[in-house]
């Protein structure tokens, strides 16, 4: 009998996941509490592990079009302005890995992913579709919308974000914490820059208690600036588009070089993000019960200092397919086998997120230690082999 796939959720992670499980043979119905399908301005940084995802599902050639192929990411300090470590991208990443290291604006990213659902019957996509709750029994799950709809489906998927719903019901443990950190954050066209900003690879720069990071998209003609300062988010903590203060912005970046000093005062126009976290998962159990499994930033929200939440979303989706195409596996094994095949692997990323995060924010002695370090070994520090040969 052919799956019938209730995925909640329309960001990245519930796209990946839809176009996933449809060329795994199931039938999609996707809902999605907002009017429209709309990203945020601003990049994402694909990882090799990623890439390869996607292009195994026949998207290399759409992701040439638009985005972008940094050959080299390079590390900076903030306050000196020297070169800290760099690590060769671009034909040495597809020679380690199989695939390039790509960054690209996140509408972009999805709207790749929606393009390819277009006209597809076995998959709908339903908009204003806020799920407030769901029951499961032995046979079904039946998902309930705010505008009153019933729908009943052998399995329910909670790609619906950090402070997912489907989450708090199936796990009851609790909302994400607030790091104490903002990201601020800014898209120009390179053109209007001047030409000493502009740059076609991804620059890191390492604070104290600050780092900043840039890099192409859109094929390299804009570029996407994240800087993430110590601050408590004023207004609502769920919301990812604030409007900025940039004189508080440019206040936290007083002390740093003039290069990137530069670079801020370019830039007139920010948002601004308040950055939670929960603990890294602990066990399968925090991935799915019954015929629910959660997925992307519901099941493993991370800290983005290793840049790679929406490609954890998506090499979730591909897991989840593969599971789903095993017919002789009841749907609640193939999701325990789904969540003991990524649990551990996302618990890793989220931790080491949350250690660069220190790292990159580190002061005095460990600072100084950071830096000599990264001199000394640069590309081993910088590489990440674990994580970029996989999933699986
Ligand atoms: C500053 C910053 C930089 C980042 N940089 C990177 C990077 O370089 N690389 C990378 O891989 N990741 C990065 N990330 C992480 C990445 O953005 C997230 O991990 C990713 O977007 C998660 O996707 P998702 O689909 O799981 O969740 P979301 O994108 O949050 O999508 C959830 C969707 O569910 C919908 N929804 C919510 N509740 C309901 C409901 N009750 N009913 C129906 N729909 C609902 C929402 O409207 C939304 O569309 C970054 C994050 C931040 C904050």
């Amino acid at each position: 009998m052919t799956k019938r796939v209730s995925i909640v959720g329309g960001g990245i992670g519930g796209m990946a996941a839809a176009l996933a499980c449809s060329r795994a043979g199931t039938l999609i119905e996707l809902f999605e509490c907002s009017q429209e399908f709309t990203e945020v301005g601003a990049g994402i940084q694909m990882g090799p592990n990623v890439v390869r995802v996607l292009e195994g599902w026949g998207l290399k050639e759409a992701l040439s079009r638009v985005a972008a192929f940094p050959e080299r990411l390079q590390v900076r300090g903030a306050h000196s302005g020297s070169e800290l470590g760099a690590l060769r991208l671009g034909a040495t990443a597809v020679q380690r890995y199989g695939a390039p290291y790509a960054t690209i604006h996140r509408a972009d990213l999805h709207s790749l992913l929606r393009a390819t659902l277009t006209g597809n019957s076995d998959v709908q996509l339903n908009l204003d579709s806020e799920l407030v709750a769901f029951q499961q029994d032995a046979s079904s799950v039946t998902l309930q919308t705010a505008n009153g709809h019933r729908v009943r489906s052998d399995l329910l998927i909670g790609a619906d974000g950090l402070w997912s719903r489907v989450r708090q019901q199936l796990l009851d443990d609790g909302v994400p914490v607030s790091t104490g950190h903002l990201a601020y954050r800014a898209l120009v066209p390179q053109k209007v820059l001047p030409v000493s900003l502009r740059s076609q690879q991804i620059t890191v720069w390492l604070g104290p208690q600050l780092h900043v990071v840039q890099y192409p998209v859109r094929g390299g003609d804009w570029l996407n600036i994240v800087a993430v300062v110590k601050g408590h988010m004023v207004g609502d903590i769920e919301y990812w588009d604030h409007t900025a203060n940039v004189v508080k912005l440019r206040r936290s970046m007083a002390q740093t070089c003039g290069p990137l000093r530069e670079l801020i005062h370019a830039i007139e126009h920010w948002r601004l993000w308040g950055l939670s976290i929960r603990p890294p998962a602990r066990g399968p159990d925090e991935f799915a019960k019954g015929r629910v499994a959660l997925l992307g930033d519901a099941a493993h929200p991370m800290l983005p200092y290793l840049a790679q939440g929406a490609g954890m979303a998506i090499e979730d989706a591909q897991m989840l397919a593969r599971v789903l195409q095993e017919d002789s596996l009841p749907v609640s094994d193939a999701l325990m086998r789904y969540a003991n095949a990524r649990w551990q692997r996302n618990a890793r990323v989220q931790a080491r997120a949350i250690r660069n995060g220190e790292i990159f924010h580190a002061t005095g002695l460990i600072r100084w230690g950071r830096d000599i370090a990264m001199k000394l070994l640069g590309e081993r520090l910088l590489d990440v082999p674990w994580l970029y040969r996989g999933p699986d």
